[in-house]
Order: structure tokens, then C-alpha cells, then sequence
């Protein structure tokens, strides 16, 4: 037994100081000036939202995280969690923190084409991702700083836009450095400010499942060993957090799962010439953005007489509701006129990870995303049933004690489930 133990503290050690010694240098936090919490939500309680990218929702137990199975156990812990459609990381990300489904919110991929202006986003270009008229809905972080409550945020994606005007009161740029024991420190720090400037939504993002997933699939111990770390990361982060006595509430998840792909058949789909219009490939799905209307029936007719039936191909009126990714849910113009969706085990691109995702989050279980919550304001001990991730933000804000306005796609059936 005391081996047992000994062996588990040297690995633990070994992981979280190899992340240490391998770490590059990152910024300083920003601090956006003149913020305070207002005397009222100085009284109101802490809520960490944190994200572990593609952490699927059979991680828990299939690589036996302990301290999250320990926290998920204590909590409240879902069986799984629905992503939306595309199960793809932007697009879910904000999803998460706006209560919205993607084609409401605008996000419809990681790569899009704004069909007014013509502009192209994808995920790696920073003046697209900077350029705030691409977000609608108003992201948890945003409704807070709105009603004087303070925000930190480490990387959960598009905390560095000023999105309708307002950045979080604590931020950083996105990088890939690694940052753990940075971290550690800034999020003691913040915990340690004064009633007036300490945040009470603080939000992390960590990046690792995904990249392992990818790069080696979900079956590999490399996965495993990456769930290891950002596990063993977490429980030193608890420590140091209840260590300071503040009522803080926690909601762990992930933006979706990861299936492993026939690296070996990549999908290719059918070209269409400049004159007629743009394609927007995004590994699980494809966008045709045609020039002229009285076109696209052709098309799409020319398109099932070459389907190889590794992909489904639908027009933007025929595809089924359960995606909201047609016309009636297109609020932003960012869908295409026709729309083709890969079948697993396949994934359009020129050469493939061994680890993907983006697929329909009902038909394909490996879609599907982590969610458990603990803390002083969370039932103990209670599993509860998959569920859209359009309710975490209903549940957020009603944790936090926000007033919400504008008319979201989340119903709220998590607040009675989860808080006590
Ligand atoms: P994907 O797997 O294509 O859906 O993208 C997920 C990857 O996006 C993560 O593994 C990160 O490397 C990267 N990522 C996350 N946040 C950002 C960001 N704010 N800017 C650029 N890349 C990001
Ligand atoms: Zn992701
Ligand atoms: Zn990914």
C-alpha cells in the first residue's frame, strides 16, 4: 500500500514539474483599468468554468482521473454532455458561454465565410478572431462585467475580444506555452485581491486532451497521460483555492469528444469553380456558398451522383432540424447553400489526424462532452442525465446571480438538477 502510494506521488510530481521545467514564458495578465465589483456582487459567491478541450465524456473513468472522479463524486456529475453541431472548438466554446446554438450566435465553424462581406474566418487568423462583429449573444463574462462583477480568464477562446465593447476585468492572449505553474500563481492571486478587485467568475481553458487526441487518438496512453496531468494540475489548483476559505463553485467540461478517423481515406470534396461560388472545408463539414440560386439544385443533384457515401450531402432547406445548421437557423448568413457532412470513421482533409472531431453529436456517442460541477452551492453525490450544452450558461448566471435580458436557446433545466 505504501508503495502504491509512494509510486502515485512521484508520478504526480514528475508530471506537474515537468510542465513546470519545459514552460516557456508568457505575458503578464492584462488588467483592464477602473474596475471594481459593485458592493453587490462583492456578496455574491465564486464561479471557476473550466474547460479541458475534447475531454470526452468517458475520460473520467476510462483513464481514471482521480481527483476529477473524487470532485464528480462529491458534485453533481452528468452522464454526458450533448455538444451542438459542429462538434468543433470555437463554435462550442462560445456556445458554452452565450446559451446560444451556433448558427444564433454566428460561430457556425471554425472556419466560416460572412456571406455579406464576403470575409473569411478561421480559427489561427487574429485579425478575424479580433474583429468583434463576428459574435453575437452576450458571453457570461461580458453580462457580468455589465453589472459590475469582476471576470478573470486564462485562454477559454475569445477572451481577448472586445466583444460589444468589454474585455474581462483579468486576460491574457492566447498562446501554446506551457503555463502551469504560471497559472497556479496568477489564479492564487487573484483569489488573494481584495473583496473590491478580486473576480468572481474566473474561467480556464486547457488545450492538452485535445492535441494528444488528435495527434495520437483516444485510445492512446498519450491521452491518458494528458488527462493525468491537467487532473493532477486541477487538484493542486483546488488546494490552493479552498486553502483561502472563499465559497467557490466549480463547473468542469469540455467542448466535445474525439473519435479516431481512417487516417488512411481522407474524404475529398468535390470542387466547384471561383465563378460559381466558395467552399469552406472544415474537416467534418463543408460549406458551398453559391453565387447564383437557380444553380444550387444542379449542383447538389451533380453532388449525390459522386457521393462515395462517406459523407451526407444536404441543401441548406433540406437538412435535418436536429442540427440547426440550415435556413431557418441561419441569423448570421454564414451557412452554405449546400452542406456535406463526414460519416465516421471518415473526415474531409489532406492528411488526417489520428484523433477528430466535429461530427453529429446524437448519431456518433464519442461526440459527446464531460460536465460535473461541486462546490458549496451544488447538490453532493448526484448523476444526472446527458443534456444539451446550451443549458450551462442558464446555470452560470443563475449561480452567479446575474440578470439576463435577451432571449437565449437554453431552457434552464440544469438550476434545479444542479444547485441546492
Ligand atoms: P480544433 O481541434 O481544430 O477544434 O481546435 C482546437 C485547438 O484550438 C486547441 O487544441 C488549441 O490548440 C487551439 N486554440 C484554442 N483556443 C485558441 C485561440 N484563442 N486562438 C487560437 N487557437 C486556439
Ligand atoms: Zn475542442
Ligand atoms: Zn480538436
Amino acid at each position: 500500500m505504501k508503495k502504491i502510494v509512494t509510486a502515485s506521488l512521484l508520478t504526480f510530481f514528475y508530471l506537474f514539474f515537468s510542465f513546470v521545467a519545459t514552460g516557456q514564458k508568457i505575458e503578464n495578465v492584462n488588467i483592464t483599468p477602473n474596475r471594481v465589483n459593485s458592493p453587490l456582487q462583492q456578496q455574491k459567491p465564486y464561479l471557476f468554468i473550466i474547460s479541458i478541450d475534447a475531454f470526452r465524456y468517458d475520460y473520467l473513468d476510462k483513464y481514471a482521473a482521480p481527483f476529477l472522479q473524487k470532485m464528480a463524486s462529491a458534485g453533481v456529475r452528468a452522464k454526458s454532455m450533448y455538444p451542438s453541431f459542429p462538434s468543433k472548438t470555437f463554435p462550442n466554446h462560445y456556445t458554452l458561454v452565450t446559451g446560444l446554438l451556433p448558427a444564433h450566435h454566428g460561430l457556425v465553424g471554425n472556419k466560416m465565410l460572412n456571406r455579406i462581406t464576403d470575409a473569411r474566418y478561421k480559427m489561427s487568423d487574429y485579425e478575424q478572431v479580433h474583429d468583434a462583429s463576428w459574435y453575437g449573444g452576450t458571453p457570461i463574462w461580458v453580462l457580468a462585467e455589465q453589472q459590475r462583477m469582476l471576470t478573470a480568464n486564462y485562454f477559454w477562446p475569445l477572451t481577448d475580444v472586445k466583444i460589444q465593447g468589454i474585455l474581462p476585468s483579468y486576460y491574457f492572449h492566447y498562446t501554446e506555452a506551457n503555463t502551469f505553474q504560471k497559472r497556479l500563481d496568477d489564479i492564487v492571486d487573484w483569489m488573494r485581491l481584495p473583496d473590491s478587485t478580486r473576480p468572481h467568475l474566473i474561467m480556464l481553458y486547457f488545450p492538452q486532451v485535445d492535441h494528444a487526441g488528435h495527434r495520437f487518438g483516444p485510445d492512446a496512453p498519450e491521452t491518458g497521460a494528458a488527462v493525468t496531468q491537467v487532473d493532477s494540475f486541477l487538484h493542486v489548483m483546488y488546494d490552493a483555492i479552498a486553502a483561502t476559505g472563499l465559497p467557490v463553485n466549480f463547473m468542469l467540461m469540455s467542448d466535445h469528444g474525439m473519435k479516431a478517423v481512417d487516417v488512411a481515406h481522407p474524404l475529398q470534396a468535390p470542387e466547384i469553380d471561383g465563378s460559381v461560388g466558395d467552399m469552406v472545408v472544415d474537416g467534418s463539414t463543408v460549406n458551398y456558398y453559391i453565387k447564383d440560386d437557380t444553380k444550387i439544385d444542379s449542383i447538389y443533384t451533380s453532388f449525390l451522383m459522386q457521393n462515395n457515401n462517406g459523407y451526407k450531402i444536404y441543401t441548406k432547406m433540406n437538412i435535418p432540424l436536429k442540427y440547426h445548421y440550415g435556413q431557418v437557423d441561419d441569423w448570421y448568413s454564414r451557412l452554405g447553400d449546400i452542406i456535406l457532412l463526414a460519416k465516421t470513421p471518415y473526415f474531409f482533409g489532406k492528411k488526417l489526424s489520428t484523433g477528430e472531431h466535429g461530427f453529429d453529436p446524437y448519431e456518433e456517442p464519442d461526440m459527446r462532452a464531460t460536465f460535473i460541477a461541486w462546490g458549496p452551492a451544488i447538490r453532493s453525490g448526484k448523476k444526472i442525465n446527458a443534456f444539451k450544452n446550451i443549458e450551462v450558461y442558464p446555470l452560470a448566471a443563475k449561480l452567479l446571480g446575474l440578470q439576463t435580458h435577451a432571449p437565449i436557446d437554453g431552457k434552464g433545466i440544469l438550476i434545479k438538477k444542479v444547485l441546492r
